[in-house]
């Protein structure tokens, strides 16, 4: 039985974390569906399009791996791609509270669809999407925690902030 699985998130944007996970869904799964979330509320850094070109970049070469844009319940996106798991991913304690809730939650809203959880490489379990964008507005170097396209694209869209920014030293 081939098994699709569903990783939702934000990604704003995708990092090596994040694609650690893929690649090791990758292989447990027939199918990965990364869903990319508009996720307005989080008022992101990037459009949800840009965020969706940069994981299918940052993704290229994982065969059995697609990157979807979405922008309604989870639940209901994951039956109509056929998905029966959603995956998630935990770096720390501090994320299984937040997670277990959420997991609760589907679980009433679509019980035939079981969610899994996977850790990374130890190496990825600091990273997240917020520091990333954090280092890059502050002129930091990220190209350890993401991809080339996706430190190109933090590059461009804190070129302005640098710029103008307070710092005198620069
Ligand atoms: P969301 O807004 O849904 O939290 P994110 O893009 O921040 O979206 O994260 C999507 C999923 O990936 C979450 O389960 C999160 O815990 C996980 N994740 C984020 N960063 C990492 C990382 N460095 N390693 C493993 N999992 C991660």
């Amino acid at each position: 039985m081939s098994i699709t699985a569903i990783y939702p998130g934000t990604f704003d944007p995708i990092t090596r974390g994040h694609s650690d996970i893929v690649r090791r869904a990758s292989k447990l799964f027939g199918r990965v569906i990364v869903a990319v979330a508009e996720s307005p509320r989080k008022e992101p850094s990037f459009p949800l399009e840009e965020r969706v070109s940069l994981a299918r970049s940052a993704l290229a070469g994982l065969a059995n791996v697609e990157v979807l844009g979405f922008d309604m319940l989870l639940a209901r996106f994951a039956r109509e791609q056929g998905a029966t798991v959603i995956l998630r991913g935990l770096r720390a304690v501090s994320d299984f509270e937040h997670e277990f809730q959420l997991a609760a939650m589907n679980r009433q809203l679509a019980p035939e669809v079981e969610t899994m959880f996977l850790t990374p490489a130890e190496e990825y379990s600091f990273v997240s999407s917020s520091l990333v964008r954090e280092i890059a507005r502050l002129g930091g170097d990220v190209s350890n925690f993401v991809s080339p396209a996706v430190a190109r694209a933090l590059d461009e869209r804190y070129a302005d902030t640098r710029a103008n920014g307070s710092d005198s030293h620069r």
